[in-house]
Formats: C-alpha cells, structure tokens, sequence
C-alpha cells in the first residue's frame, strides 16, 4: 500500500511549485510547513528512513488539507491522498490525538445525542472552552436539524427534475435555515427536493484524523444511500462534502457520486439577470470549492449577476479554518484568519459572500462590521423572493 504513494511522491522534482499557494507555509514560511517539504517527509516516513516521532507528526499535521498543492503540482503527484496516508500511518503513534479521535467517532455515530449535547452546554460549557481557546465560537445552535427523516418537498406546478441535498452535518447542525433557503430556490426553479432517510458525515472529518476505515465506512454508506436516487443533481451547501463525495469517494471506495456539484455550478444557467440587490461585496473562495472542485468563476457570475458590485481580490486565501484544523493549529489558524480580515477591512465591500459553512463560522469570528453570508442567501433574496415578483426567473 504504502509502496502506491511511494510511487508517486517519488516523481517530485522539487520545482517548489505545490508550495507557492500553500497558505501554511505563507502563514508560516519554513519548508517543513509548505507541500514540497511535507511530501519530503512522507518520503521519508513511508521509505522507513524516518520514524514517526511527535514533531514529525506536527510538521504533517500542521497541514489544513486546502488541496492547493495537488492543483499546482505540473506532474499530477496526488499530494493530498499521500498526506491522508501518513496521518494514518502516524496515527498510530500519536496518543495525543487519541482523545479527539474517539470524540470524533462518538460524535459522528451518535449524532443527534451529540447535537443535543451541544445545545445543553452551548450557554454553560461552550462559553468556558471557547474563552480558554479550546473551540472555536459557534452561534447559536437551532431549535432542531434541518434533516429528521427522509422528507420530499414537493413543486407546486409541474417539476422539472428532481434533486437531493446532501445537507452535510454543519449545515443540519448549526445552519438549518441555509438548507432551508437551498430547499425554497429549488421549489420555485420547479425541482423536487429530496433529503434522503439514511445520509450519515461524508467521512471527511475522519481523513483528516488518518482514521482512514471510519471514513470508507461512511463513503459506503451515503453510496449506497444516494447513488440509488434517480435525480439531476446532488447538491450541497458545503463544498468539502461535495469533493468528498465527487473526488474522493472514488479513491476511497473506488466509486463516487458523479452527480454531486456545487450550487454555483447547477443554479449558473438557471438565474437570469437582475440588478436587485445593491450593494459592494467581496467574495471568498473556500479551499475546497477553488481547490477541491475547480469552482471559482460561477460563484462570481451569480453575484454580478445580481447586481452586487464585486471587490477585492480574483482568488482569496484560506481562512484557516479546516474542520478540526482551527483547534488544533490555534496559531496558524490565526494567522491565516488575520491576513483574510486585513484584505477584507481594506475592502470596500460592505457583505462578505462565500459558499461554506466552515468559513462562515471562521470569518464571523474576527468580521464583525459586516455581515458574512452564505452564497444561497443572496440567490434566494436577489433571484427568488424580489425577483419572483417582477418574473425576472426563467
Ligand atoms: S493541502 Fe494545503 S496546507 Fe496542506 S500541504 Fe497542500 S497546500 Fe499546503
Ligand atoms: S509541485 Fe509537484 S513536482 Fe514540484 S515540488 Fe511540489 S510535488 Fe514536487
């Protein structure tokens, strides 16, 4: 097994390309936090000339997994598969991560024990662990999840397809009200909704643990949920569960579910223009949107497309949020957090737009003058509620 990325890692020529965009290594610069010398020490570690020592663990695990080096790698090296090896080959040497791990699986096999867990403690624990730096602060947390059952939400006229919202735990969790949004502009765009009975964590969370058969067991698992669905397209509102299902499902269990997209890229041909909303924003590019499923145009489109004047820069940097990332590389995590706030408050924009719960949760942290939205709010608010009135949809 270990030969595989052997193989592959033993292509590199050291160009040093994979880390020019890598945002550790420009939060941070040194060549043990940038893609080439991390992939150096894989090498090593995977060869058996390096033992799996605590540094060597910090030096791969400093990593936030944004996928940036395997875009710019020119030989096609699959750094981010080689990295997922090494946590789980690392793994099983760092007792220290040991706590998180079982957390994690706890969380993800009893999720709604979890949620309401969460809630219980989220005005008593949480408050205490965030002021001690352990967790990021998360909002409030809803009433209920958006996903209960398996639930159909039907068109009023004829449909003209159907599609499946892979709703993703944050956004059942914590943000309901955005899949609720996604679920409203699908109903009027005429498509039936489903959430099917069965979707369980895309797995992703547990990759980035190196709990590589936790995470084949859930790709297993919403495979066979969603891959019997007969429906246009699977949408999601967080772009890592949509490259996880999409390109990673694939290497995992060597299939994926080819109909999984990003909302930008099914709704581009579906809303027309309209200058309904007048304002100045900014638009940030979530790793795995940019990075993961090559998605930077479309976003952007829609929003001009709504008459949003959009400034600030082509392509943003990472936020430094990544999952479980932000609690365990506080520093970096801020680092990175810090020069996003600076490109935003020099800014003229007055709304921050992205597309991911995760950098939702992250940018509110530290962006405190101007609303952080979710792309889906603008759709529905500039395409569906102003726009229905006046028959600017298609
Ligand atoms: S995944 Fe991102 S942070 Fe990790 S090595 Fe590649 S570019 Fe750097
Ligand atoms: S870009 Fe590719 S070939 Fe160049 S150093 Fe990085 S991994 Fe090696």
């Amino acid at each position: 097994m270990t030969s595989r990325y052997s193989r592959d890692i033993n292509k590199c020529v050291r160009c040093g390309r994979c880390k020019t965009l890598c945002p550790t290594y420009a939060a941070a610069p040194s060549e043990m936090t940038g893609a080439r010398g991390r992939l150096r020490l894989l090498q090593g570690l995977f060869e058996g000339k390096y033992l799996p020592t605590r540094q060597l663990n910090q030096h791969i695990n400093s990593c936030i997994l944004c996928g940036a080096c395997n875009r710019s790698c020119p030989l096609g090296i699959d750094l981010m598969e080689a990295l997922y090896h090494g946590k789980a080959v690392l793994k099983r040497s760092d007792r220290r991560g040991a706590l998180l791990r079982s957390l994690t699986k706890m969380s993800v096999a009893w999720p709604d024990m979890a949620y309401k867990a969460a809630r219980m403690g989220q005005r008593s624990v949480f408050p205490a662990l965030v002021r001690m730096g352990i967790i990021p602060a998360l909002p409030e947390l809803p009433e209920s999840p958006l996903r209960m059952t398996e639930q159909v939400f039907k068109t009023q006229m004829k449909k003209k397809g159907r599609v499946a919202v892979f709703t993703g735990c944050s956004i059942n969790y914590i943000f309901p009200h955005l899949g609720e949004s996604l679920i409203h502009v699908l109903n009027r765009l005429f498509y039936e909704v489903i959430l099917p009975k069965g979707e369980t964590c895309c797995g992703s969370p547990f990759r980035g643990l190196g709990m590589e058969d936790e995470a084949v067991r859930q790709a297993k698992k919403n495979y066979e949920v969603f891959s019997r669905l007969k429906v246009d397209a699977i949408l999601s509102l967080c772009p890592t569960c949509t490259m996880t299902l999409k390109y990673e499902y694939p290497k995992m269990i060597g299939k994926g579910l080819d109909k999984a997209m990003d909302i930008s890229t099914f709704f581009i041909d579906k809303l027309d223009h309209t200058d309904m909303i007048q304002k100045k924003a900014i638009f940030h590019d979530p790793c795995h949107l940019s990075f993961g499923l090559g998605v930077s145009t479309e976003p952007r489109e829609i929003i001009k497309r709504a008459g949003v004047e959009l400034v600030g820069p082509a392509q943003s940097g990472c936020c430094g949020f990544g999952g479980l990332f932000c609690m365990s590389n506080k520093e970096l995590s801020v680092e990175m957090l810090r020069e996003r706030k600076a490109t935003i408050e020099t800014s003229a924009a007055d709304t921050v737009i992205t597309s991911c719960p995760g950098c939702i949760m992250q940018l509110s942290r530290t962006v405190t003058d101007r609303p952080v939205i979710h792309l889906i709010e603008l759709i529905e608010d500039a395409f569906y509620f102003r726009g229905e009135e006046q028959g600017l949809l298609f």
